[in-house]
């Protein structure tokens, strides 16, 4: 059982990187920002209550992420591990996971802040089957349509500069403080998120010592 929480500011490659290790490993990925999507595209009934949270780049108030995340882990469809992206992300989350979930390695991306707004700025989504791609590094074969299953591309409501700022701010003061607490359990192991996707997921296997 492999049980992971990948961190880093937003744009840095968590997504990507967590993707792949979940595909090799067969973990269970668990993606907040994903789930909250899903439901804002669904209509549901939660989807009110964080829209214009979300499209701020604020954070969406605990109780609500916490109910999601118990709700998420209860369902206990891993076999081998899960890999948690963007959560915890500030100390009052950490405290609630480790309540009840230990973990074996905390994956930080190490990427600066004006790298991350230039990335985040490129970003679209695919808004049918939610793939991820960049017009930087992933374009699509045809110009704003997905490759996979022809829907249209998207840009993130939360991806634009104003947003993004917001984002950085809160990782900075909030979610930054949680790496340290991570640091002290000798949880955490870095990665330099500038390089090329293979080589950052190679640098993670290696110090995770996974074969
Ligand atoms: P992400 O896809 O991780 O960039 O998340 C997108 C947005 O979802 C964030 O900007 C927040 O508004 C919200 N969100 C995702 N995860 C959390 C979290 N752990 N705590 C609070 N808000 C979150």
């Amino acid at each position: 059982m492999r049980k992971y929480i990948i961190m880093g500011v937003q744009g840095c490659g968590k997504g990507t990187q967590a993707a792949r290790l979940k595909e090799a490993y067969d973990l269970v990925h668990i993606s907040v920002g994903h789930i909250f999507r899903w439901n804002i595209q669904a209509h549901t009934k939660l989807a009110a209550r964080i829209k214009r949270i979300m499209a701020e780049g604020q954070l969406v108030p605990d109780e609500i992420v916490e109910e999601i995340m118990r709700r998420r882990l209860d369902e206990h469809d891993w076999n081998y591990g899960f890999i948690l992206d963007g959560f915890p992300r500030n100390r009052p989350q950490a405290e609630f996971f480790l309540e009840t979930y230990d973990i074996d390695a905390v994956i930080l991306i190490d990427v600066p802040d004006k790298v991350v707004l230039q990335r985040i700025l490129a970003r679209r989504l695919c808004e049918k089957c939610g793939l991820d791609y960049n017009l930087m590094f992933h374009r699509p074969a045809k110009d704003g349509t997905c490759d996979v299953c022809g829907g249209k591309l998207i840009t993130r409501s939360d991806d634009n500069q104003e947003a993004v700022a917001s984002r950085l701010q809160d990782y900075h003061e909030k979610t930054a403080p949680i790496i340290d607490l991570f640091k002290k359990k000798e949880l955490v192991v870095a990665v330099d998120g500038t390089k090329k996707p293979d080589q950052i997921q190679a640098d993670i296997r290696k110090q995770l010592k996974l074969l």
